[in-house]
């Protein structure tokens, strides 16, 4: 299925190391560790994650009288995963749907990540489960994003609420709440300019912005969804660091995880910044969107 053939370059390139790395070693001892960070940092998973995986697999190797590589696969999924939710429920986190108010969601993210093709793609998702979506086309900034979101309101046969380019992204969006909700709209997906050369600049209109969600749909925005693109890797993990200083992201779309073997990050970021990954992007089509299940990735990764 698209899952599989999205994730074969992560899959692929870490189950190979560990099972390289498996082969290699019988004895659990230090040196087998050492090696199992490496592969671990090498596919992106960060190292204060690494070291927290690797501190919990020693403890738990002791109290089991672990002894031979062969008894220890499944451990590692075990403690990946555990470390993954932390202190939350080992379950899919889901997007803030509200059932009986129309439901915001803020979009942001740095140019280039693939914010626009997400925006896309989920409208085209959630259209698909039978909600009215609208579109607010917030990034006023970027040459061309205007036009492109409208060509991703074609494709997934949904209303984007837009104005001339270079106008303020507050008042679209402003627009955009209006006309949602005399069209009567379950989900407004409204877009951002990505500006980060200047945080106070970043953080400002992202407040502009979300004042104007608040005041006229109270309790929203109900999702803050940061883009970050995979192929980054370490790169990425700094941007949701910047953006989760700015504002409260509440969710993570990790797009181009099918163009890496860098899919650990998803791990360094949950893990770090305590931000859940809800969608994986896994190509450039329309369906290629799917919401994130942290248990099916990590036993993906040691098949
Ligand atoms: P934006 O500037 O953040 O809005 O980025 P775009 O949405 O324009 O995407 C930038 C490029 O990344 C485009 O060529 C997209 O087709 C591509 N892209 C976005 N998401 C994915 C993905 O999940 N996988 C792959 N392979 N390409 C993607």
């Amino acid at each position: 299925e698209k899952y599989k053939e999205g994730m074969k370059k992560t899959q692929g390139v870490f189950s190979g190391r560990i099972n390289d790395l498996l082969a290699r070693y019988r004895k659990v001892d230090e040196d087998f560790f050492e090696e199992l960070e490496e592969v671990l940092i090498a596919a992106d998973v960060g190292v204060t994650t690494v070291m927290d995986l690797v501190d919990e697999l020693k403890m738990e190797v002791k109290r089991q009288n672990i002894k031979d590589t062969k008894e220890i696969k499944d451990v590692i999924s075990e403690k990946l995963v555990e470390i993954y939710y932390g202190e939350d429920d080992e379950d899919i986190e889901r997007l803030n749907i509200q059932e009986n108010e129309m439901t915001v969601i803020l979009v942001v993210g740095v140019n280039g990540v693939g914010k626009t093709t997400s925006i896309g793609k989920l409208a085209h998702q959630l259209k698909q489960e039978g909600k009215k979506v609208m579109m607010a086309a917030g990034d006023t900034f970027r040459a061309g994003a205007i036009e492109q979101l409208e060509e991703w309101g074609k494709r997934a046969d949904v209303e984007v609420i837009k104005q001339s380019a270079g106008s303020d992204p507050a008042a679209v969006i402003y627009d955009g709440i209006r006309a949602a909700k005399s069209r009567k709209a379950d989900v407004l997906l409204c877009d951002t300019a990505g500006r980060l050369q200047n945080k106070v600049n970043l953080m400002n209109e992202l407040e502009k912005i979300k004042r104007v969600i608040e005041r006229e749909v109270p309790g929203a925005p109900h999702e803050v969804l940061l883009v970050l693109d995979a192929t980054t890797g370490q790169n990425a993990l700094n941007q949701a660091k910047t953006f989760s200083g700015a504002t409260d992201v509440s969710g993570i779309v990790l797009t181009k995880l099918d163009g890496t073997a860098k899919g650990g990050i998803v791990l360094a970021i949950r893990n770090e910044l305590n931000i859940p990954v809800k969608y994986i992007g896994l190509g450039e089509q329309i369906g290629d969107l799917q919401e994130f299940d942290a248990s099916l990735f990590v036993y993906g990764l040691f098949a």
